[in-house]
């Protein structure tokens, strides 16, 4: 994993504290189905699908995109199991990132969590998975945003556009993690600082604070 994901170690070190990470399983926090459940939300940007065993041990697969149904809410009856999770790894032409935003940076929940994983082939966008947490009832695969960036040319133009359609698929309430315009706002500067870490020569914050 950590040389598929160069960054992973990062990664993890956000969720929670050495103690809960010892004791806590990825299928624990996948069924928890908290919306902003980290290893959810890096795993949906993965296009993760989870194997389920019933009692009888027969097995079905299920694009985890599709898992989740409404607020803690999801497609597991009675007697299955969550057995496993299974996801295409990275490419020389695909890109992933995870980013967290808490009020302290560790061993806290997050006001708004996201993943992506991009494919950018000849400056035109081939694949990509977007997904967010804490802007919705559930851990939120973006779908409609990930299709409007399929095939388009890679450029600041089609990521400002996709920020409109991302802010239209979320729909953040106000608590005590944020209000509701600032996990858009939060939403919007993740989407953007993706690119500008992800490709550091293509894109600076100069193509982005024109239009915020
Ligand atoms: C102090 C603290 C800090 C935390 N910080 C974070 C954080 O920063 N980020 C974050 O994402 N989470 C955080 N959490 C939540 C915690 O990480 C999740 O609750 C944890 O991932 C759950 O994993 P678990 O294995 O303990 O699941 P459990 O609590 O044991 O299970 C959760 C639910 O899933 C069901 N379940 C578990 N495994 C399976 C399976 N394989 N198949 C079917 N059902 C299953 C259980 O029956 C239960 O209903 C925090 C929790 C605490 C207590």
């Amino acid at each position: 994993m950590n040389s598929h994901f160069p960054k992973l170690k990062e990664h993890l070190k956000l969720a929670s504290s050495e103690q809960i990470r010892n004791m806590d399983s990825f299928g624990g926090n996948l069924v928890n189905a908290s919306p902003i459940g980290d290893m959810t939300i890096l795993f949906l940007a993965l296009n993760s699908d989870v194997i389920i065993l019933d009692q009888d041990q027969n097995k079905r697969k299920k694009a985890l995109k599709h898992f989740y149904q409404d607020y803690k809410t999801y497609d597991l009856k009675d007697g299955e199991l969550l057995k496993a999770i299974s996801f295409k790894l990275p490419t020389m032409t695909s890109f992933f990132n995870f980013e967290k935003v808490c009020k302290r940076t560790h061993l806290d929940i997050a006001s708004v969590n996201s993943a992506i994983h991009i494919s950018v082939e000849n400056n035109r966008i081939s694949e990509a998975h977007i997904s967010i947490g804490g802007v919705a009832a559930i851990p939120k695969y973006l779908h409609e945003t990930s299709k409007f960036i399929i095939g388009k040319i890679h450029s600041s133009v089609t990521i400002i556009e996709a920020n409109n359609i991302l802010q239209s698929e979320i729909l953040p309430i106000s608590d005590v993690r944020g209000a509701s315009y600032y996990k858009r706002l939060l939403a919007r500067q993740l989407f953007f600082a993706y690119f500008m870490e992800l490709f550091p020569q293509q894109f600076t914050l100069n193509d982005f604070l024109q239009h915020v």
